[in-house]
């Protein structure tokens, strides 16, 4: 490894002891970056590592709510700005009860270079609470919302810091946030949110966007070796978001999606998963996924268990981070697996990792075949500031565009560097890149 990536890491470990995600974050993308460093000599001169590991900023604040019973609860809320470069921050939000700071630094992390993936002017920030929205009333839900605003709102702006959504924040908590935001500001400012529901702004295509993509990525990959979805077993983990349009968007392109998850176990359906059912499940009823075999028959409910032991010849990781590890990846390639496209933020462990490229197996990574939700949240942000409203099959055309060429970018700097079928290496460089210029670019501020 070269000596100043190695030093730059030395002390971004010592700095950050306690944040293990971010650190695993923050290895994989220096890990890559050795050609890069030893061609361009200014990237040390002008310690442009150490100002891309640094967040600009980071904001923690306390949310205090009350609950139907009439309890009041304490939260803590979390905002990190951690790069602007190439334009305002922009990521998501996430409510789970495992938020820290450790998580949300490393999604912000991730974010800066998916953005940049993108080729769309949008910096990377993330944030979150450690609230669990699980059998909350939806009254409960929004005054949570209301208050994690109260602090919030002060850092936001169209130009400055925009959110959206993540685990645990969809469309109806994004318009909680969105009013809540235009009640302290006195303000209707669209750009400020993405995500939002149609009638308040929102993009069509929108909810649609993460799963599509990485769908739309996982075919351009397999179509370099003339490979195609068509007739393929896939398994989906999650039922969230990104897994229901993931797996969508596999069965409209001819794929059999067998089985999905959620926290409490995963479904089998050997006959491909009924969407319509999982949809209303998760989306209407906010129930669990356990309730699938009741209504679907064939079908079995595997508690405690995940998606990753049923046979299958592509797996999408669609929930969580390190959901994916060594012992799942044996099992995948002996049930001849043959592509791996991670529809979440760092679901594959790096010894996962490191054991599916040993394999030649495709794997794309997350900040390259996720990027279509934060791709099409840029969109909404231009059709908000244009007072405009694409139909349907505009966005979806320009996301296609997009992850396209976010696939061939990390294809042509694999091949440049002799890193033939290395997703993980082509989307680093290319992510790095844009940013590294830019940051050179404006001198040191
Ligand atoms: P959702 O909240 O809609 O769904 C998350 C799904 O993952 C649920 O089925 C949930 O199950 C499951 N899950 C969450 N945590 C765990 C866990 N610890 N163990 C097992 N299952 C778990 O979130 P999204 O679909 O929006 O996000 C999923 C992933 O995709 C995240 O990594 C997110 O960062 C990433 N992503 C999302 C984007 C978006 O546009 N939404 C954009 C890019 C990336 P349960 O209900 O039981 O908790």
């Amino acid at each position: 490894m070269n000596p100043y990536i190695k030093r730059v890491l030395s002390e971004t470990e010592n700095r950050n002891v306690s944040q293990p995600l971010f650190l695993q974050a923050v290895n994989e993308v220096l890990d890559c970056l050795d050609p890069i460093i030893e061609e361009t000599p200014d990237i040390e001169v002008c310690s442009i590592l150490e100002r891309i590991i640094e967040p600009e900023r980071q904001v923690m604040f306390r949310i205090c709510w009350t609950d139907d019973a009439g309890k009041i609860h304490v939260n803590r809320g979390y905002r990190i700005g951690f790069n602007s470069t190439l334009g305002p921050y922009k990521g998501g939000l996430r409510f789970h009860p495992s938020v820290n700071l450790d998580v949300v630094k490393f999604l912000a992390f991730e974010q800066i270079f998916k953005n940049s993936l993108t080729g769309l002017p949008i910096g990377g920030g993330k944030g979150g609470a450690n609230f669990d929205p699980k059998g909350k009333s939806d009254a409960e839900i929004m005054r949570f919302c209301q208050a994690f605003m109260i602090e919030l709102h002060h850092f936001l702006g169209e130009d400055k810091d925009v959110p959206a959504g993540d685990i645990g924040v969809g469309p109806r908590e994004i318009g909680y946030l969105f009013g809540q935001y235009k009640r302290l500001t006195k303000r209707f400012e669209s750009g400020v949110f993405t995500g939002k529901n149609a009638n308040l702004g929102g993009s069509l295509a929108r909810i649609e966007a993460t799963g599509f993509g990485t769908v739309y990525f996982a075919n351009a990959m397999l179509a370099t070796e003339d490979q195609s979805l068509e007739g393929k077993t896939a398994v989906v983990s999650g039922s969230g978001n990104v897994a229901i349009y993931c797996a969508k968007k596999l069965t409209e392109l001819g794929a059999k999606v067998v089985a999905m998850s959620d926290s409490d176990g995963a479904i089998h359906d050997p006959f491909g998963i009924d969407l319509e059912v999982v949809r209303s499940l998760k989306e209407i009823d906010r129930a669990r996924i356990s309730e699938y075999e009741k209504h679907v028959t064939g079908s079995k409910f595997y508690p405690d268990e995940n998606v990753w032991q049923f046979k299958c010849d592509l797996a999408f990781p669609c929930a969580t981070q390190n959901e994916l590890d060594k012992k799942d990846v044996k099992t995948l390639i002996g049930n001849g697996c043959v592509a791996i496209v991670e529809g979440a933020n760092m679901p594959t462990t790096p010894s996962a990792i490191e054991l599916i490229q040993s394999k030649e197996l495709f794997f794309a990574p997350g900040k390259a075949a996720n990027a279509g939700g934060v791709a099409v949240s840029a969109l909404e942000m231009q059709q908000n500031a244009s007072l405009q409203k694409w139909s349907f099959s505009d966005v979806d055309q320009k996301l296609q565009k997009i992850m396209t060429s976010i696939h061939d970018d990390c294809q042509h700097y694999s091949q440049k560097y002799k890193r033939p079928k290395d997703y993980v290496f082509g989307a680093n460089v290319a992510g790095f890149l844009r940013v590294a210029e830019a940051v050179h670019a404006y001198g040191v501020i």
